[in-house]
Formats: structure tokens, sequence, C-alpha cells
């Protein structure tokens, strides 16, 4: 755990108790600090009392002495409808700021390379870090994925904090001053939140905020929104900007032309490795990851060869695409993260002859927008609630059957993929839904995937 001692002896608000609000009010405490820890709802502020913090009056919204308020970025607190809380700290001056700001207060003296974008920043931030491991830096990755910023170890000076960022949290973290600084992509997201389109390329444009030398600006080119950022920020003179595209060869960037990874930031474009040779990170859209975590790796010295054997020994992420086992023929991959159409599309285009797990919680549009890649698919299992929808949309053009539940698609998906044997088939798992019907979380839905494939036809 990181303490924080900026705030010793002063009164703090630790407002929304999920796992990094009551690590954030521990590491407070942990600094010295007076803290009031508050969340609407009543079984999480008991569950935090309870654990020895004071409660905040949330009823009466006493501020005085408050310092900062620690908000929890998950809750709204401008958009779509302002929070009274964040109304009133506004009003009397105080800031709000999150988890990850607390860290950066506490570990002025590290390296922080943050990364942010629509898609692909826990990918992204899992192969940087991963780049950095195995060039033997002392790195901890946390952020939005997986660990709360102040669960991560105390670094120092020589350490490098590779953090994923959301667009929430990068609304609340004014001393965020990065060296090296990633934006992979920006599509329409969470509007609702940042009140339009403005107000989230906004957001993701905060990562490039007071940057420290070498000022690295990394940017994904490929979309217009980042384009048109590209271009102020080369044009700002503040920052060192690298490009990425793996659409065209940029100059001075880190680009991927028929699949071949290129260093274009020195003096002539050097071709470093054929992405297609990676079965961890499979797609266009992984080699955009692929050449970002490069050029962060780059920018912070990693050699060139130290990156290739980094990216070959990286191990994948669960529920991105994750192969599960191979038997005979068939491939088994676990796409639980793919939560919406667009996701799934993704996984859709890495395949042939596949063998499709869709449903659950259905987002709108549903997989209509997957129709020119329905040919891929030889038969679909559809569970969930957006069973009947999807069978809808898939009737006459591709064969699929309704499941009650998950395993018995699996099962059935796995026993046909086997029997025809078609070469290179995959039972894939990519729902284009949310979980919430049937599973806690994607992550649940994704390890119930895993087990019941390993239970059904175990590994050799
Ligand atoms: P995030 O953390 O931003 O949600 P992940 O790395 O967890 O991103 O990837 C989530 C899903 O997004 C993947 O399963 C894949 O379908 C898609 N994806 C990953 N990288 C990209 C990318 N660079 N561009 C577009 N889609 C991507």
């Amino acid at each position: 755990m990181v303490p924080t001692p900026q705030y010793a002896g002063e009164r703090v608000v630790v407002m929304g108790l999920g796992k990094s609000g009551l690590s954030a009010a521990a590491s407070l405490r942990a600094g010295g600090a007076r803290v009031e820890v508050w969340d609407d709802k009543a079984a999480s502020l008991s569950d935090a009392t309870s654990k020895g913090f004071a409660a905040f009056d949330g009823t009466s919204m006493n501020l005085k002495d408050v310092r900062a308020i620690i908000w929890s970025p998950g809750i709204p607190h401008g958009y779509p409808k302002a929070h009274a809380l964040s109304v009133k700290a506004r009003t009397e001056h105080i800031s709000l700021i999150c988890d990850v700001d607390l860290l950066l207060q506490a570990q002025p003296d590290a390296t922080v390379v943050a990364i942010t974008g629509t898609n692909g920043k826990s990918t992204t931030t899992a192969l940087t870090a991963h780049l950095f491991q195995h060039a033997g830096r002392k790195v901890a990755v946390g952020g939005n994925l997986g660990i709360p910023a102040l669960d991560l170890e105390p670094l120092g000076r020589g350490g490098t904090y590779v953090l994923e960022l959301s667009s929430y949290q990068l609304e609340l973290v004014p001393h965020l001053a990065c060296e090296t600084a990633v934006l992979l992509n920006i599509t329409p997201d969470h509007l609702d939140r940042h009140g339009g389109m403005d107000g989230y390329i906004a957001a993701k444009r905060r990562i490039f905020a007071n940057q420290r030398p070498p000022r690295t600006a990394i940017i994904g080119i490929d979309d217009e929104p980042s384009a048109i950022l590209y271009e102020a920020l080369r044009g700002d003179g503040l920052h060192r900007v690298v490009p990425i595209s793996v659409k065209r060869a940029v100059a001075g960037g880190v680009y991927v032309i028929d699949g071949v990874l290129v260093d274009a930031t020195g003096d002539k474009p050097t071709p470093i490795l054929d992405l297609r040779i990676l079965a961890r990170l499979p797609g266009a859209h992984n080699w955009q990851n692929v050449a970002a975590a490069t050029a962060a790796a780059l920018s912070q010295g990693i050699p060139t060869n130290v990156i290739v054997s980094g990216l070959k020994t990286f191990p994948g992420l669960k529920h991105r695409q994750e192969l599960v086992t191979v038997l005979k023929n068939v491939s088994f991959i676990n796409d639980s993260k793919a939560t919406n159409a667009d996701a799934t599309e993704k996984a859709l285009l890495c395949y042939q002859n596949i063998y499709w797990i869709a449903g659950g919680q259905a987002k709108e549009g549903g997989i209509a927008p997957l129709a020119s890649l329905f040919p891929r698919i030889r038969h679909a299992f559809l569970i969930g609630e957006a069973a009947k929808e999807f069978a809808g949309t898939l009737e006459g053009k591709v064969p699929f059957v309704l499941h009650n539940d998950m395993q018995s698609a699996i099962k059935q998906a796995g026993e046909l993929a086997l029997a025809e044997a078609l070469p290179d088939a995959t039972v894939l798992l990519s729902p284009a839904c949310a979980s919430f019907d049937m599973f806690k979380n994607f992550e649940e839905r994704g390890d119930i995937f895993r087990a019941t494939v390993l239970e059904l036809w175990p590994r050799p």
C-alpha cells in the first residue's frame, strides 16, 4: 500500500466506498489524515464504518475545513445529473480528486506512463507493463485495471507506474504529469457522463496535461477525433508527439503495414516484427495496442530487441480473445469482455468457421451491425435475455439454437465443431452483451466458460 502523507492532520472526505474508495481511505489514514467516509448506499457505508472509519454526514454536508474530496470515478458528479455533494464542493472551492491522484501526489519521483482510449486500454496497459518488466524495470501496473492505485507498491525514483486511466478518472487527476501518455482511440462512449462528445474528448485529452520530460504524447490517429487532437498537440510545441496507425505509414510514428510493425521514430523507418505470429494478440485492433505499447517502451529507452522478445512472451489478458485450449482442429476462445457488438466485431474478424456463443443483456442495436460477418459463423448458440432478439436477426442467415444456460451451449458448440472437423474451427464466446442477467460480471462469465471447456475437454 502507498500511504498518502499530503493530507496529514487535515480533514478529507472519501465519497464512494468500493474497492478504490476503501483503498484511498486506508492510504489517507496511514498518512495521518482525518478521514471521513460516505456512500449513498447504506450497506457500503456501514461496511466502511465497521472498518473503523468515521462517517461523513452526507445529509447536512458540512464541508468546513475539508481539504479534498476523494471521489469514486464510477459515481456521476456533473452529468447526466449534478450530484448535490459535488455541487456544494464546487461552490466551496474544494477539489474533487480520485485515488490515482493521491498516488501521484504520494509518489512524485516515480515515472508515470498512463494509457487511455475508448478501447484497448487494459490490453495496452498490461502489454506495456510486461515490456517494462521484461526490460528489468521496477514497475507497478494498476489504476482502472486490476489493482487500485493505492494498493500498488511505493516505487519512488527509478520506478515506473503504468496506469490505465478511464475518462472518468481523467476528470479527477489534477496532479497528473506523465512522462509518457498514450491515447489509443476515441469513439463515442459514456457520453451521458461527459455531457456529450466534446466533454468526452476533453476528458481524454487531459492525459496530455502538464507532461514532464520527455513529454511523449503517443496518439492513435486512425479515428477522426484523435487525428484532430494529434494535429493540435503537434502544433502546441509542448509535446514530443508520436503518431500510431494500423492503416498507413506515418512519419515519426510507430505503425503497422500488412501486419508488420515499423518504428519510424528514429532516422529511418525500421521494420521490427511481423505481428501475425503473435497468437495472444490477434487482429488489427490488437496491432494498434502493440504499436502504442512499443512506442511507450521506446520513449523510455527500452531497446528494440528487448521489445521484440517481450511482445513474443506476452501471456495475453483473460477474457479478451483468451485462447483456452486447442483440441484437434478446434480452438476455444474466451472473449467474455466483448459486451457490445463493436467488441465482438473485432473477434469475429479474426476467425473463420466460428461456432459462436452469444447473448446476455443486449445493448441497443443488438447484433445487426455484425451482418457482414455472418458468413464466418457456422452455427450460433444463443443464451440469456437477448437470445430471441438475436435469433430474429440471424433467421435465414445463420443456423442457430437457443440454450437456457451457457454450459449446455458450450457442450453443443464444442461437439459440433469437433464433429464437423473443418479446418481452423473456433468455438468463440463473444457475447456482444452485458452479463448481468446470468452472471455477476463478465469475469465470472469468462471464468465459467474456461472452466467448462477444460472440464469437458481437459488439456492433454
Ligand atoms: P478496455 O480496457 O479499453 O475496455 P480491453 O483491452 O479490455 O479494452 O479490450 C476490450 C475489448 O475491446 C476487446 O475484447 C476487443 O474486442 C476490443 N479492443 C481491444 N483493443 C482495441 C483497439 N485498439 N481498438 C478497438 N477495439 C479494441
